[in-house]
């Protein structure tokens, strides 16, 4: 009898779809902006990670073009071999600058640094301290690492000091992991006290600022700079993907640690170099942030706006509702019961014009809509947004 290897695909499938945990990809068929057009209908884009409004801005589209023009579209091999520019140095010297570190690092995805840099700090010998809701290439990193792995229950600073207290010892290495602004809550970690727990226990402390770039901060620094924090031990990784509109990944911190990661972390290592048009992008985009701080004023503006207006919503009489989470970040998370409902209210928005997808497990644990504010929303986008909310 032929047996079938693969036969087990289709019944994880099958299970999957029971739970309305399946997942398919929606194609977006216009540039990226507060208005996309998708199954060929233009709706309003509350989705997007594109915090500053700049995937679609004509500068990083020219300097993108310009950069493939001159240096072709693929650098053929890892940065230690041919596949280095002067560029990428640039934009690593720019990360650095606008972070205020010594050195910083690019990979070619914000995953990919994570997952590289984890593993080249820690091994068997060591421990890793991780929030439940970190995000999944953290996790991955820390579990990739062979480290000793504890989830600390979000934010929990008690619990997180016990484990440290009664573990810390035990290990060579520690090791603290988490997001700075939370991607599917929209909250913000409490990195002071992370800051001081990592010094009481002799541990390294990595953030993950991949939202928080560009967003938060004075000047655009991240929530490292947000909370007076520069300059404190610790690294910090981001993506070039959200705020920056372009694509790729980044550790900023001491010229030691970088310089470290060059020689250590395998997914730098053995992958090949950005590309050129995502190089030059990424770079425009630090200089808009630099430069242009009424971008990040009026994503800001936008989120005291939706927050004035959710405050007034009464939904107590609507069984699915719980009300929105609000923390003060571009990110608001709408709690709903189940699956099967947030994929309801995701689809009746759809219906009415409204891109939210729904959040739902394993990404996350409890199901939800999941609400990003753009720099290039306008007050009209969203009233149009709490009107459709209101209605369901
Ligand atoms: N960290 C966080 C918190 C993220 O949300 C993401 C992307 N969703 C990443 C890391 C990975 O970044 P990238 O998309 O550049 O791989």
């Amino acid at each position: 009898m032929v047996k079938d290897a693969y036969g087990w695909m289709q019944r994880s499938l099958n299970t999957i779809h029971q739970a309305n945990w399946y997942r398919s990809v929606t194609p977006i068929a216009s540039l990226p902006g507060p208005i996309i057009t998708v199954n060929g209908r233009e709706m309003l884009n509350f989705a997007s990670n594109d915090y500053l409004g700049l995937a679609g801005d004509k500068r990083l589209i020219e300097a993108a073009m310009n950069a493939t023009r001159e240096w072709g579209t693929g650098t053929t091999g890892s940065r230690l071999l041919t596949g280095h520019r002067e560029l990428h140095r640039q934009l690593e010297l720019a990360i650095a600058n606008l972070k205020n570190t010594e050195d910083a690092i690019v990979f070619s995805s914000g995953y990919l640094a994570n997952i590289g840099t984890i593993s080249a700090l820690v091994n068997q010998r060591d421990i890793i301290l991780s929030d439940e809701y970190n995000h999944s290439s953290l996790k991955m990193g820390a579990k990739l690492s062979g480290a000793t792995v504890f989830n600390y229950p979000h934010s929990d600073i008690n619990h997180l000091t016990n484990l440290l207290k009664n573990h810390r010892h035990q290990h060579r290495r520690g090791l603290i992991i988490t997001d700075t602004l939370f991607s599917m809550d929209g909250d913000l970690s409490p990195l002071p006290q992370l800051v001081e727990l990592a010094q009481e226990f002799d541990s390294m402390l990595l953030v993950d600022e991949a939202h928080a770039t560009g967003v938060f901060g004075k000047n655009g620094a991240g929530c490292v700079e947000y909370f007076h924090l520069t300059g404190t031990p610790l690294l910090q990784m981001g993506t070039l993907s959200k705020a920056l509109g372009s694509l790729g990944g980044y550790v900023a911190g001491s010229a030691t640690a970088i310089d470290f990661l060059r020689n250590r972390a395998p997914s730098w290592i053995y992958t090949t170099g950005l590309t050129p048009a995502d190089t030059a992008a990424a770079l425009t985009a630090i200089q808009i942030v630099q430069q242009e701080p009424q971008r990040r004023a009026k994503l800001w503006e936008n989120v005291a706006t939706i927050q004035a207006k959710l405050k007034n919503i009464d939904n107590s009489e609507n069984p699915n509702f719980s009300g929105f989470t609000s923390f003060t970040s571009p990110i608001l998370c709408y709690p709903l019961k189940n699956a099967a409902i947030a994929l309801q209210v995701a689809q009746k928005l759809q219906q009415q014009g409204i891109f939210a997808p729904a959040i739902r497990p394993p990404t996350v644990t409890t199901s939800r809509l999941r609400i990003s504010l753009m720099a290039t929303h306008e007050p009209e986008h969203i009233d149009k947004f709490i009107e459709f909310i209101m209605a369901i």
